[in-house]
């Protein structure tokens, strides 16, 4: 049976330096069960150190989470990988780690939390997440796949950050199985502005950084159960799967 989830897949944690630290895992599941999200993606950049931790919050909630992350190529574009698995995730975690340059400069750039189920900090990362990795673009889809996941460039509307933003285009062979837009341009509008794109499927997220703005934007997406596998059927419209308006 096709069921409707409501999807936000691409929400921050106080892992990343510029989200809120009130953006603590339990907090978070919280907010996206009273929004009446069914599916959420935890994607910080370039780390993943908190999304284990949302997932034991969201354990016998109605809410399913993604592991994910959202990784910055060498062109200074964002980039979401969803995963099926944390074991997937940390591979690309790996990969992520050794091409990112530097240490974060807490005082500029923002505290970067490790905050478990229990809001107990388990520690601080003190990478330089909000840099840019040595990985194309290219590289990161790559690796994106090779590992199954989802590879959606994010926030295409914004000038800032995007791949769009940033190359002036969406390369046609780098595989990209969606492009996300903010809920203030939203998906029809993203239609208009992008009719060259109209070969892409468009998934709005909330991008959230705060706790209020989880949910803000979102995407109805008929899958039988929340999974990557039947992520990417909706995303292709097979098998009856597909996002819905
Ligand atoms: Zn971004
Ligand atoms: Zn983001």
């Amino acid at each position: 049976m096709l069921k409707g989830y409501r999807c936000d897949l691409h929400i921050h944690t106080c892992l990343s330096p510029c989200a809120d630290l009130d953006m603590c895992p339990a907090a978070l599941v919280e907010k996206s069960i009273a929004e009446r999200l069914d599916v959420i993606a935890i994607c910080d950049h370039n780390a993943s150190e908190n999304v284990e931790y949302v997932m034991k919050a969201a354990e016998g909630k109605p809410v399913h989470v993604f592991p994910g992350m959202e990784i910055m190529s060498r062109e200074e574009a964002h980039i979401l990988a969803l995963l099926g698995t944390m074991d997937e995730l940390l591979q690309i975690q790996d990969i992520v780690y050794r091409s990112l340059p530097g240490t974060n400069r807490e005082e500029i750039f923002g505290c970067q939390a490790i905050v478990n189920e229990s809001d107990e900090v388990e520690g601080f990362n003190e990478r330089f997440l909000m840099g840019a990795t040595e990985l194309t673009a290219h590289d990161i889809v790559e690796t994106i796949h090779r590992l199954n996941g989802v590879a959606i460039a994010a926030h295409v509307d914004r000038e800032s950050f995007s791949v769009l933003g940033q190359l002036g285009f969406i390369p046609p062979d780098i595989g990209f199985e969606a492009l996300e837009v903010s809920h203030i341009t939203g998906r029809i509008k993203a239609r208009e502005l992008y009719p060259k794109l109209s070969d892409y499927p468009f998934i709005e997220s909330s991008d959230a950084h705060f706790i209020e703005d989880i949910g803000k934007g979102f995407t109805t997406i008929y899958m039988e159960k929340p999974s990557i596998s039947e992520l990417k059927m909706a995303i292709e419209g097979r098998k009856g799967r597909h996002i819905g308006w």
